[in-house]
Parts: C-alpha cells; sequence; structure tokens
C-alpha cells in the first residue's frame, strides 16, 4: 500500500496547516478563537456541524462529529491549537508565516501540534467525502490551552462537555514517530505515560556574617546534600510491560541488542550495568531507555540567600520527579519525606505542588492491533512497539475516566531520532509535506478500518 492521496489532497493538507500556522495561537495568551473559526469555517463546507465552545473570551475549542450506527465503540480524534512561545529572532524563517519550501511546512506548531489538527481535519473530511459509513461516532476535538496545563481547554471541556468529547478510544500527540533500525523502520504507538511529581524543599538555617561561617547551621550547605541524596538517589529498576515490549522489538534488529536486551529482560538489576556497556555503541539510545527503567528525581528550579556576607537563613529547591507506571504517589513521597529525614529532620520541610499518576492503555486491543496491520500495509516488515513517554499528555485524562488512548501521529523516519524529538518547541520547526500525507493516508485507513 502506497501513500494514496490525490495531488490536490496533498495541496490541500499543507494549506491548511499554513493557514493554521500563521493564526499565532502563542499561549499566553493563546487566542485559540481565530483557529477554531478557520476550521469551523473549513468544516461547515463540507456539512459538519461545530460547536465552537470558549471557556473564557478567545480561548475556544472545537468539537464536531461524524455519527455511526452505535455497533461500534466511539473514537476520539483529539489535538490542541495552541502553540508555545517562539522567538522570531532565533529563527531562519518567520515562525508564523507558514511558509511552504523544499517540501516542508514551516513554522511554529508544525510539529506541536497544529500537523496533527490538520491531519485529523482531512481525515475526518474526507471519510464524510467517501461517504463511509460507519459504526462506531467518530469526534473531532481541537482543544485550547494545552501548552499551559489545559484548564481552559481540556480540563474545562470534560467538566462541563463530556458528553461531547468522550470517547473510548482516542488517538493524541505523544507517538507514532518512525525511528530508522538497520533498514527497517520502528513505529511507536504511545501506551503509557510516566507519572509526576512537582514538589519543593525548603532547608533552614542561621543567619549571620559570612565572615563567621556555621556549616552545621547554612541552608544552602544543607540543600546541598538534599540535592545530592534525591538527584543520585539508586532506584529501584521496573520495567513497564510497554517498555518490555519496546525492548523486545528492538533486541530483534541488532545482534548485540538482543544479547543486551534478553540480559535486562532477566535480570532488570542488570539494567544499570548493560546500560553502562551499550552506551558507547549506541549514546542517544540508551539516553532514551534510562529514564525508562526508573523514577528520576531533578532539582529545576534553587533560590537562596540574600546578600554575600550573609549566612542564608533559607533555600528553597524545586523538583521535577516523573514516576513509572505501577509506582504509587504516596509511596513515593513516602520514600522521599524518608530519605530527608536521613540528613535532618528538623530544618528540612516539603512541600507538594501538583501530582499525576502514570498512566497506561492497554496494547491487547482491536484498535492496537488495527494500528499495526495498517502500518504493516503500508511498509511491510516494518516493526511496531509500544512506547512509554516519559513526559506526558492529555492522554492521561481521558486515561483516567476509561478510554483507551495512543498517541499516535505517524511519521515516516526522515531523520535520527534524537533530532525528530528536538523539533517540537525548537527553533526552525518544520514537517515534511511527505509526512503529512503519510499521517493522512495511515490515519485515515486505520479508523476506515476500526470504525466502518
Ligand atoms: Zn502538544
Amino acid at each position: 500500500m502506497s501513500l494514496r492521496v490525490s495531488k490536490e489532497i496533498e495541496n490541500e493538507i499543507t494549506m491548511l496547516l499554513s493557514d493554521l500556522i500563521r493564526i499565532d495561537t502563542t499561549n499566553p495568551p493563546g487566542n485559540e478563537i481565530k483557529a477554531a473559526n478557520y476550521l469551523d469555517q473549513k468544516l461547515s463546507i463540507e456539512g459538519f456541524d461545530c460547536d465552537i465552545i470558549e471557556s473564557e473570551a478567545g480561548r475556544a475549542n472545537i468539537i464536531t462529529r461524524l455519527n455511526g450506527t452505535g455497533e461500534k465503540p466511539s473514537l476520539l480524534l483529539l489535538s490542541h491549537l495552541d502553540v508555545v512561545a517562539a522567538n522570531k529572532d532565533e529563527w531562519s524563517v518567520d515562525p508564523f508565516g507558514g511558509l511552504v519550501r523544499d517540501g516542508n511546512v514551516w513554522g511554529r506548531g508544525t510539529l506541536d501540534m497544529k500537523s496533527m489538527t490538520a491531519i485529523e481535519t482531512m481525515v475526518i473530511t474526507l471519510l464524510k467525502r467517501n461517504k463511509i459509513s460507519l459504526k462506531g461516532d467518530l469526534i473531532f476535538a481541537a482543544t485550547a490551552d494545552e501548552e499551559k496545563g489545559g484548564v481552559k481547554g481540556i480540563h474545562y471541556l470534560l467538566e462541563n462537555y463530556r458528553e461531547k468529547i468522550f470517547a473510548n478510544y482516542v488517538i493524541n500527540e505523544g507517538g507514532g514517530i518512525g525511528i530508522p533500525i538497520k533498514n527497517r523502520t520502528l513505529y511507536m504507538i504511545q501506551t503509557a505515560e510516566k507519572g509526576i511529581i512537582w514538589f519543593k524543599v525548603k532547608t533552614k538555617g542561621i543567619p549571620g556574617h559570612a565572615s563567621m561561617p556555621d556549616n552545621e547551621s547554612n541552608a544552602i550547605l544543607l540543600m546541598s546534600k538534599v540535592i545530592e541524596k534525591l538527584s543520585n538517589y539508586n532506584h529501584q529498576v521496573l520495567l513497564s510491560d510497554s517498555l518490555s515490549q519496546f525492548l523486545i522489538k528492538l533486541a530483534g534488529s541488532d545482534d548485540k541488542l538482543e544479547r543486551a536486551f534478553s540480559r535486562i529482560l532477566k535480570d532488570p538489576t542488570q539494567s544499570d550495568i548493560v546500560l553502562d556497556e551499550l552506551a558507547k555503541d549506541y549514546p542517544d539510545l540508551i539516553k532514551e531507555i534510562r529514564p525508562r527503567v526508573k523514577m528520576t528525581i531533578t532539582p529545576t528550579i534553587i533560590k537562596g540567600g540574600m546578600k554575600e556576607n550573609v549566612l542564608p537563613s533559607e533555600c528553597v529547591t524545586t523538583f521535577d520527579c516523573r514516576l513509572l507506571p505501577g509506582q504509587s504517589i504516596d509511596r513515593t513521597l513516602e520514600m522521599i519525606k524518608e530519605l530527608l529525614r536521613t540528613i535532618d529532620s528538623e530544618n528540612i520541610s516539603l512541600e507538594i505542588l501538583q501530582t499525576q499518576e502514570p498512566s497506561v492503555s492497554p496494547t491487547d486491543t482491536v484498535f492496537y492491533n488495527t494500528i499495526e496491520s495498517v502500518l504493516k500495509d503500508f511498509e511491510p516488515g516494518c516493526l511496531v512497539s509500544p512506547l512509554l513517554m516519559t513526559g506526558g499528555t492529555d492522554s492521561r485524562l481521558f486515561r483516567k475516566i476509561g478510554s483507551v488512548c495512543y498517541g499516535f501521529q505517524p511519521r515516516l523516519p526522515e531523520k535520527p531520532y534524537n533530532r525528530i524529538v528536538k523539533g517540537e518547541h525548537g527553533i526552525d520547526e518544520h514537517i515534511s509535506v511527505r509526512n503529512l500525507v503519510f499521517g493522512t493516508s495511515v490515519l485515515y485507513e486505520v479508523i476506515r478500518r476500526f470504525l466502518s
């Protein structure tokens, strides 16, 4: 099976994305209403009824649907309309120019994630134009405010309009990327996300003149012990199901990896040693795997002291902790508190800022199998594997309410994996027209097969 859209459709999807890029939805302030109105206009021409839902003035979400007969489950095509800021001076093209050049569309949001909005718009449009009768409802939603936590977007919709947006299955960002392995491609479907605990640790000291230091009561020195302990703690290795499946797929591609990964799979406690050995030959790959076998705790903000010659009485550090599927927030917090108690129980306090449970969707579903078989029809011999993502997407919210969510924007490998990942939120963000066509073709076929 090849890329099966006509030149007209290729131009249509390219212009759709270029137009969306030219609508500046940098969040803050977001101002997604302009993009929502643009999509409303495009979809209305095709005969769709769209709901534009504003959580506050300008912060718009757009939802529409193709009704099925109800014989099959419902499916949501999800994306977000807002983008992160772009500094024009750093870019070689106008980040909001929507430039189409050298077979690529350039601009902020071409990867994260207006390309997916364009692809999903095209897919639902083509299903309607081609009069494909669906047995399950297909919902389309492009939301506001994802880049700032989604309070004015997905959270608002799930609280106030859940019946409009809920679906049994969800396709979202965060996966679908193909990575080249020898002469095959490994496509990764995002099936799991690490959880989050953001917390602050405060240390107390005794102020005084710095010319007469007392290292026992210096808040910054105490904090250095905290950072050292939390950041370098040797957490237990935990192989999630998605990571195990990923390693097994990868192992099949290379003898050396096969031997190494079978050691890890047999005895996960060997992970550090094995990964250290592999790091010389596969530095990028191992960088990707390391945070997926263990919990991580990383200091991200530090504030302390007030004057050159005054002993600091207080120091505050913010930490970003990422939990693996199977690790609980409560037990992790207990562990962190215990570690802090071993340093000093009186002068250290902990404040929790935000928590999110890890989230997982099963891979033994008809939908997952449909995705896999469509990819193999497009590219015989390709590998398909679940992906545990270290960051987070809105998929976690849908997993919480019972939806099966996959991060899946199918993309052909065009660059080494580490450079693909740096594109999102990066300078000179762009996507190839070829990948717009590939994404549309694959996703169209997945949905046609699954829902009709
Ligand atoms: Zn995104």
